[in-house]
């Protein structure tokens, strides 16, 4: 497709960062484009092929309640839901979904193709364009195009000069089999960023037609699935168990001996890697006393034997990657499909952006996602929306920007708590969310995202006009609700007439306070 030579906004890579953050330009009205390597790349899982989890798991929500793709994208690709940490109270309870990677991608690209004022075309970015004033004004395609634009969005994820480390080898790689990107690197560096150096890992991929899944323990999803997004009503896709097994003394001892092998031990990686996602390698080295790490066997999909064996991301070399596999249960016949390996990869310090996500150093500039020293897809889809919301402001030259960019407070949303973390603090390793990181993680709770976020994003002009209308159905039912349970009421009397038993003091209360009585739930009170 012809690219114009105009557009509001320009947002370069197709990953989880930018599809949201292209989306979200779109969606506000502004004309977009999107401008990626590779068409069939939109939307890849580079390493795990799942979405959500704790803390995660309501970033998801979050983007859903702003109208992005993430949650429908993961409904119409999840092939096993569960609802994590359902010991700890309901505010801190994760959905996560396990995806068919391939499903998943074509869920991503089917929502962008609906999507108005949106194009998209395969072509790299090379370099960026500047006006007078330093502000930036467009890009420059591999081509050698210049397309200009009001904002640019950079999402480039791990590409930023990665080099891959699978043991001695060094490949220099965005991804296992797509280049680094370089010159892009070259410009930001230019500009003066602050930059650092991170790594992240992934496990061998295993074929799981040779594990013997008799020995092992089955791991079923929730029945019924728990869709993520508030505009689904059932998920339709097929689903299917995970495995559980782990490692053993003898995996110890093998990664033990091979640690001289280890890029990681060897000094040949040099980046930081993420703390709480460690290499097996690192696990055993940090642990010493544990005798057994457990190992999650996932499929990468309904009709692809890919298990994903999440738990041992590693870059030792891959002969002791072979080797590691026959001392797991399980897995002792297994054939490893493709290694692991670890990837170093420039970020930019995120000190060097306002809440907003754009650039302090050039007006107009946006980064979001991995390129901003965090980790994860759920985390990359949340500022890309934030960063493609303000692009489109920016672009439209609204009077409002300066004064009123959309940013959201730490008491609103897991995403306001994210880009507040990283604008103010930065980070010296990949940063992932935890519910620990939220003071007001009691009020933000993964179901009640739509009633915090769904009204800023319709007087924003984010969400469109399905969801406004859904969302407005909600709320009037929720209010009927609220104004039913406020004006009913009983003293302890009747209530104990009907076996519901509370402090006799006399005292009248409505149906809203009873249900916050231990024992006194929806049905008793109908
Ligand atoms: P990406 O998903 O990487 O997308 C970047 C996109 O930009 C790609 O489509 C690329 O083609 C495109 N692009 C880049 N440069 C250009 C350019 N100049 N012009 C045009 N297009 C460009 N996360 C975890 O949470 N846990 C893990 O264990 C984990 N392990 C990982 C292991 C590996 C090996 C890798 C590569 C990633 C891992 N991640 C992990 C990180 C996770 O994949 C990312 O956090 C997430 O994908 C980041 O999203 P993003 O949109 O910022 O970038």
């Amino acid at each position: 497709m012809a690219i114009n030579n105009t557009y509001d906004v320009i947002v370069i890579g197709g990953g989880h960062a930018g599809t949201e953050a292209a989306a979200a330009a779109a969606r506000m009205g502004a004309n977009t484009l999107l401008l990626t390597h590779r068409m069939d790349t939109i939307g890849e899982m580079s390493c795990n092929p799942a979405i959500g989890g704790l803390a995660k798991g309501q970033l998801v929500r979050e983007v859903d309640a702003l109208d992005g793709i993430m949650g429908r994208a993961i409904d119409g690709a999840g092939i096993q839901f569960r609802m994590l940490n359902r010991r700890k109270g309901p505010a801190v309870w994760g959905p996560r979904a396990q995806a068919d990677r391939g499903l998943y991608k074509k869920s991503v690209q089917a929502l962008l193709a609906e999507q108005e004022n949106l194009h998209i075309v395969a072509s790299s970015a090379e370099d960026l364009v500047f006006d007078v004033s330093a502000r930036v004004a467009g890009v420059i395609t591999g081509q050698g195009q210049s397309i200009k634009a009001g904002a640019v969005v950079i999402t480039t994820g791990t590409f930023l000069r990665g080099v891959i480390h699978l043991g001695t080898k060094q490949i220099p790689a965005g991804r296992v089999g797509e280049a680094p990107v370089v010159g892009l690197a070259e410009t930001i560096e230019r500009l003066g960023f602050r930059l650092g150096r991170l790594k992240t890992g992934t496990p061998p991929r295993l074929d799981g037609r040779t594990i013997d899944y008799s020995i092992l323990q089955e791991q079923p999803g929730d029945k019924p699935p728990i869709p993520f997004s508030f505009m689904t009503d059932k998920i339709a896709v097929p689903q299917v168990s995970c495995y559980i097994t782990g490692t053993t003394v003898a995996s110890h001892n093998l990664i033990r001996e091979n640690l001289d092998r280890s890029p990681l031990y060897s000094g040949q990686i040099e980046g930081t890697g993420p703390r709480y996602c460690p290499s097996i390698e690192d696990k055993v080295v940090r642990f010493a006393e544990r005798e057994r790490h457990q190992i999650f066997l996932e499929p990468e999909g309904l009709d692809d034997p890919t298990i994903y064996p999440n738990g041992i991301s590693t870059s030792l070399p891959e002969d002791v990657q072979r080797d590691l596999l026959k001392t797991i249960p399980g897995l002792e016949r297994t054939i490893m499909i493709q290694p692991g390996y670890a990837i170093e990869y420039d970020f930019v310090d995120p000190r060097e952006l306002a809440p907003s996500l754009q650039t302090l150093r050039a007006p107009g500039l946006f980064l979001a996602g991995q390129i901003n020293g965090t980790t994860g897809y759920e985390e990359a889809a949340a500022q890309g929306l934030m960063a493609g919301a303000n692009a489109a402001l920016f672009s439209g030259r609204n009077a409002c920007f300066e004064s009123q960019p959309f940013v959201l407070d730490r008491a609103d949303a897991y995403m306001g708590v994210l880009i507040d973390d990283l604008v103010t603090l930065g980070t010296e390793e990949p940063y992932r969310m935890f519910t620990s990181r939220a003071e007001y993680r009691l009020a933000l709770r993964a179901d009640n995202a739509d009633q915090r976020l769904t009204d800023k994003g319709i007087k924003l002009g984010l969400v469109g006009k399905d969801r406004i209308r859904a969302f407005k159905n909600k709320t009037f039912y929720l209010n009927e609700a609220r104004n039913l349970l406020n004006g009913l009421s009983a003293t302890p009397n009747q209530l104990a007439a009907i076996g519901l038993n509370i402090n006799q003091d006399g005292v009248r209360r409505c149906a809203k306070e009873l249900l916050s009585y231990k024992g006194i739930n929806r049905d008793a009170l109908i």
